[in-house]
């Protein structure tokens, strides 16, 4: 979708630091950090949020809980600890409208959420 702001940053037309990239997924720092560990890891896709995946999608989404997984160890917060997020709808905040799940990490992250 060429009005999507994922999408665009999936196909590199607008700049951003990237973290990992394969075939499906695309995974690149928050541009605004919540944690010292904030990274974003989205489907190429276009998917506007989890209540849109299918049992299609199942191959897709174990790549990208893996891609987090993966994120997480490079990042050095493996030991430390980690939360994957994913905020769907407007009690929950989402803001982006294409899919994402949210790594972060590096600090201690309080419970429940606010
Ligand atoms: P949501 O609120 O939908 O769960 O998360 C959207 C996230 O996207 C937010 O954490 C926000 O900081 C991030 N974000 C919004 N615009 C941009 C952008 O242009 N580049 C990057 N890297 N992150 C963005
Ligand atoms: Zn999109």
């Amino acid at each position: 979708m060429s009005d999507c702001l994922f999408c665009r940053i999936a196909a590199g037309s607008i700049p951003s630091n990237l973290v990992y990239q394969d075939d499906q997924i695309v995974a690149f720092e928050d541009i605004n950090p919540q944690a010292p560990v904030h990274v974003l890891v989205i489907p190429r896709r276009h998917i506007p949020s989890v209540a849109d995946f299918t049992g299609a999608d199942a191959n897709l989404l174990g790549q990208m809980v893996d891609a987090c997984v993966k994120i997480a160890r490079q990042k050095g917060v493996a030991e430390s600890g980690y939360r994957i997020v994913t905020n769907t709808g407007p009690h929950a905040g989402q803001s982006v409208f294409h899919v994402h799940f949210h790594v972060l990490g590096g600090r201690h992250l309080a419970w429940p959420p606010g």
